[in-house]
């Protein structure tokens, strides 16, 4: 290990003398380098749910160092025969949805990924949690604050790790924004706009179908721009108000939004003002006001790369991965207590469930709601 670190160190310590590489290159030399000679821990993955989104984080683990794929939990018999083979996952790491309360019995693997339809999330966390394992659950945590509530006792009482799928908190020019929020940079700041949104396809899918989903475009796409406002203004929100608007009731039935406008306030003055849809493409963007300056991102929380200027221009640095440096990232808050800049646990999760539950209820009762921490 020590002799490991001292030739990495001088290795890189070479590359310094390079006057042709930029500062830039030159982070990403050290950053593969560390990569490849990395020695420490590494947690052991099984991802439950075997999706469009799980297919997309499975892909992005194999360029981890600190997290590995190991298992697999799903309803389908053959995407697991499917993944064994691709990812080499043995037989014994291989659960349905009936059986994976035996997990338990598994010492080879650490945390699970929740990556299902979000009603499902909270009676599958809760199953592991009683399971022993980690739980690392995708966004919406739950379908209500109640819900979440819920799912932090279990995590808590079990004595694991629960974290939420927010993998634009360890975006680095997301970070780098806040950076520059947090040293003053644009002066006291006032306003927020998120923009988010997609025309959504088959009307048969889970998304648009309220037991499945808890409600519509503003449990899925929506809650980037409402989890946004928090971390670009980074103050919670103390009142908020929405209107919905609904071009097609057959597609959106009852209880599943098409579009949701909503605006937050927050304590020290700022107002963010935030579009949430299924209805409109194109809809990806964030944008920061301050009193001596701003910062945009377009791209703002799509798979990237992010684009992100302020008023003192670009900000250029490398894209990885988001689900590379989110699970890279995880693996060290859960086997190494390492702090990130912007919270990913249980609690982070149920702040925007709280604001979720408000902007319902806001919209149907056209009031004003004040929130309480
Ligand atoms: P998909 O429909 O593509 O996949 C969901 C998977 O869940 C299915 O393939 C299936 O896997 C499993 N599943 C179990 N029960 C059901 C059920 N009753 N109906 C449908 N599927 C079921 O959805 P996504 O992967 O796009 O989304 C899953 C979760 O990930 C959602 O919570 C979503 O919000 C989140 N997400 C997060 C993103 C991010 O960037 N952080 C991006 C996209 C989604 P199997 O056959 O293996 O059982």
């Amino acid at each position: 290990m020590r002799s490991r670190r001292d030739f990495l160190q001088k290795l890189t310590a070479s590359f310094i003398a390079m006057p042709i590489l930029s500062r830039q290159s030159y982070a990403e030399t050290e950053r593969k380098l560390t990569d490849i000679f990395y020695d420490g821990p590494v947690l052991r993955v099984a991802i439950m749910g075997l999706g469009s989104y799980g297919t997309r984080v499975a892909e992005a683990m194999q360029a981890c160092t600190k997290a590995k794929l190991v298992g697999v939990i799903s309803g389908t018999p053959a995407k697991i025969a499917a993944w064994q083979a691709k990812y080499n996952i043995p037989e014994k790491n291989c659960y349905n949805y009936e059986n994976f309360d035996e997990i338990k019995n598994n010492p080879d693997i650490d945390a699970v990924y929740i990556i299902t339809p979000n009603a499902l999330h909270k009676p599958q966390a809760i199953r592991l949690a009683k399971a022993g394992k980690h739980v690392i659950c995708e966004k919406p945590m739950a379908l209500n604050a109640a819900e979440g509530k819920e799912m932090i006792t279990a995590c808590k009482s079990a004595g694991v790790h629960l974290l939420v799928g927010y993998r634009m908190h360890f975006e680095a020019k997301t970070l780098e924004v806040i950076r520059m929020r947090q040293a003053g940079e644009f002066g006291k700041i006032l306003f927020f706009q998120g923009l988010s949104g997609f025309r959504i396809g088959d009307p048969a899918q889970w998304r648009i179908n309220k037991g499945l989903s808890g409600g519509g475009s503003l449990m899925d796409i929506g809650i980037y721009s409402l989890n946004a406002a928090r971390y670009m203004i980074g103050e919670e929100p103390v009142w908020v108000t929405a209107q919905e608007t609904k071009n097609d009731p057959v597609k959106f039935k009852e209880g599943v939004d098409e579009t949701i406008q909503f605006q937050l306030g927050f304590p020290g003055g700022a107002v963010a003002s935030c579009l949430s849809t299924y209805a409109m493409n194109n809809l990806d963007r964030f944008f920061l006001n301050g009193e001596k300056g701003f910062a945009e991102m377009q791209p703002g929380h799509g798979y990237g790369p992010i684009k992100a200027k302020t008023n003192k221009g670009d900000i250029e640095l490398p894209h990885i991965t988001h689900q590379t440096v989110q699970m890279n990232e995880m693996a060290a808050i859960i086997l190494e207590g390492k702090q990130p800049v912007l919270p990913v646990d249980g609690e982070e999760g149920l702040r925007d469930l709280k604001i979720i539950d408000a902007i319902y209820a806001a919209v149907k009762s056209g009031k004003k709601i004040q929130l309480t921490s």
